[in-house]
């Protein structure tokens, strides 16, 4: 079986890390597995679908480095959903419906009252029909078949359809709801997993005899317990939270996804620097039925632990041209985010204002500045110079280190001064230590 997935989202809006979620999974399925991963738009809704959401959906896909082997636009298919529906029209299998959304609501009413399930009543095949009121359509559900799957996160899922109201497919003025489109484009484009959130669990039901009504198996279904914010709850933040301004936060595109892969799952998230372990490890039995817990400071933190195993390559295209690989291995450690690189710039090569030197810490500068220029600059000068400073003046510890890496660098915290001190240039060091 060849592995199709589809990442189908509406472009009413711009990505979230909700969706995210679900493109990445989609997409690490079919890596996995060799297959194939579409995008579909599913812009049946012309009103609410904007060309400007297209392309930010696209852009995200490519930034977060989602590679698609096929895009495919639902409004630019309605003749062959067109075509379909008349199949099943014909086959009694979608008919004519003419209720008012008031009507529908007081029946459900009565029925809540009375205790039954607000269950939609199918007219008999004699009911009269209204005249001059165009018809919406249902799909009618077959009673006497038990509908069953078993879901890849879910286990065993169990629906009876006379519990079940026939679902609307189309509305009166023609245009589509989504159920059913999805379903003839599942087929047409060989989608062989749906991997979606469980709030699609119960149209799955429903879509699965949507399958068997147009002569097609279902494919496997995945649905993934919904991503809640840090206080449990489906927050705003999170439904809002798009790659912009995870991107204007210095947030990684790897840093993103190495969350997003393994957050509800049993597996450890790793601070991994490329997509390839998440393709690897990608198994939706390890996804538990718990809403996965969606933390910003987890994925800041995860972010910075991941940039200091990230190589000089990776983000040469981003880094001030000073900003030399031996220079990004020493000061990765300390950063946050990718951008702050360029704070450091001034730090190796000027332009440099020491802080006021404290009074105390005067004979340790003197003596660094007269012993910096005897100094081998190729071999270890950090050492060399604290060594003849700390002989000169019996200074050690941080009395020692703290007043020269302050001069030196001009902050109190920073890398490994022995890694950082060969990257300033000597001439610098010795005008900020004599400056000191
Ligand atoms: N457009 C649908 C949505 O965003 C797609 C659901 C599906 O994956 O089938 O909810």
């Amino acid at each position: 079986m060849t592995v199709v997935t589809r990442f189908a989202p509406s472009p009413t809006g711009t990505l979230h890390v909700g969706n995210v979620r679900t493109a990445l999974h989609n997409w690490l399925w079919a890596r996995k597995y060799g297959g194939r991963f579409l995008l579909r738009i599913d812009d049946t809704d012309l009103d609410r679908s904007k060309e400007e959401y297209v392309d930010a959906i696209r852009a995200d896909l490519a930034w977060l480095g989602f590679d698609i082997d096929g895009e495919e636009r639902q409004s630019a298919r309605f003749a062959l959903y067109e075509a379909e529906f008349d199949r099943l029209k014909a086959a009694g299998r979608v008919y004519a419906c003419y209720e008012t959304p008031e009507e529908l609501d007081i029946r459900r009413k009565v029925l809540l009252s009375r205790g039954l399930p607000p269950v939609y009543e199918r007219k008999p095949a004699d009911a009269p029909v209204p005249d001059g009121i165009p018809p919406h359509w249902r799909f009618r559900l077959d009673h006497d078949a038990p509908i069953e799957w078993v879901d890849m996160v879910r286990g065993i899922q169990h629906f009876e359809p006379k519990t079940m109201s026939d679902p609307v497919v189309r509305r009166a003025d023609g245009s589509w709801l989504y159920l059913l489109p999805s379903v003839i484009d599942d087929i047409a484009m060989g989608v062989s997993h749906v991997v979606r959130g469980e709030d699609h669990v119960s149209n799955t039901a429903a879509q699965i005899q949507m399958f068997d009504a147009l002569g097609a198996p279902p494919p496997a279904f995945a649905h993934e317990a919904l991503l809640v914010g840090t206080e449990g709850k489906l927050s705003k933040r999170l439904g809002s939270l798009g790659m912009e301004s995870l991107r204007d936060a210095g947030i990684e595109p790897i840093a993103l996804a190495a969350l997003l892969a393994r957050l509800g799952t049993s597996d450890p998230v790793e601070p991994v620097t490329s997509l390839a372990p998440l393709i690897e490890s990608i198994d939706f039995g390890r996804f538990g039925r718990a809403p996965a817990r969606f933390d910003e400071a987890e994925l800041a933190l995860l972010n910075q632990k991941i940039l200091h195993h990230t190589d000089h390559d990776a983000v040469v295209h981003r880094l001030p041209p000073a900003i030399t690989a031996p220079r990004w291995h020493a000061i990765r450690p300390n950063l946050l985010t990718v951008a702050e690189a360029a704070d450091w710039v001034p730090v190796f090569d000027g332009p440099f204002t020491p802080p006021p030197t404290d009074a105390a810490d005067r004979p340790v500068m003197a003596a660094a500045a007269t012993a910096v220029p005897g100094i081998d600059w190729g071999a270890d000068p950090w050492h060399a110079l604290t060594a003849a400073v700390k002989e000169a003046t019996g200074a050690k510890g941080r009395a020692l280190f703290l007043p020269l890496r302050r001069a030196l660098t001009g902050r109190d915290h920073g890398p490994d001064m022995a890694e950082l001190l060969p990257l300033i240039a000597k001439d610098e060091a010795v005008a900020r230590l004599s400056a000191a």
